[in-house]
């Protein structure tokens, strides 16, 4: 990829002010049913990022199967994508990318966005990319154009127009909810002493 069409499409997205992005991962059922929909009530748009091969099994209705309520479906993704949110994909099975070869790490990124695209409703759209578990492969993956690649706290704390392919995510901690307050004013610090 080339890296100036990487940092000129990011600059053009760089926000004025202090931002978050919200991202999903992993495509569980429960996105739709519980996230989705909060998220609406305060107009918020996020990202969410589906193992694609859970999505194959369980595309049709199988109303008498638990697995089919354990991940979403391909209609649950399009409903997604037309709500404005942005679809991403985490690989084809979920496996620790460093510790697989490079070229089967290729594969599984290369494969999982393309079958996203196959049913997503906007073909133009770029699919965007987290590894699994923020393990990253021993050499950098050739990304499609105009794809952002996401880890997690495992990522260096670098910008992330600067690291496009390994943007550091942080986790909001479940049932601790009095902590989100101080994650944020953590977070809105670092912001201004980046600047
Ligand atoms: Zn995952």
């Amino acid at each position: 990829m080339d890296p100036k069409i990487v940092s000129y499409e990011c600059d053009k997205w760089l926000p004025k002010e202090p931002s978050v992005l919200i991202t999903f991962d992993d495509g569980y059922k429960d996105n739709i049913e519980y996230a989705v929909p909060i998220l609406e009530q305060f107009g918020v748009k996020a990202m969410f990022f589906v193992i694609t091969n859970n999505m194959e099994s369980h595309s049709e209705d199988c109303n008498n199967s638990d697995a089919s309520h354990l991940f979403m479906n391909w209609r649950d993704l399009v409903e997604i994508e037309n709500a404005g949110h942005v679809l991403g994909a985490h690989t084809l099975s979920h496996p620790k990318m460093h510790e697989i070869s490079m070229q089967t790490s290729q594969w599984q990124m290369e494969e999982s966005i393309k079958k996203v695209k196959e049913h997503c409703s906007n073909p133009e759209n770029p699919i965007h990319f987290a590894y699994p578990y923020g393990f990253i492969p021993q050499q950098a993956l050739d990304f499609p154009k105009g794809c952002l690649a996401y880890g997690t706290v495992k990522a260096p704390p670098n910008p992330w127009n600067e690291v496009p392919n390994n943007i550091r995510r942080t986790y909001v901690p479940t049932g601790q909810m009095n902590i989100w307050s101080a994650m944020a004013k953590s977070w809105r610090e670092q912001w201004f002493e980046l600047q």
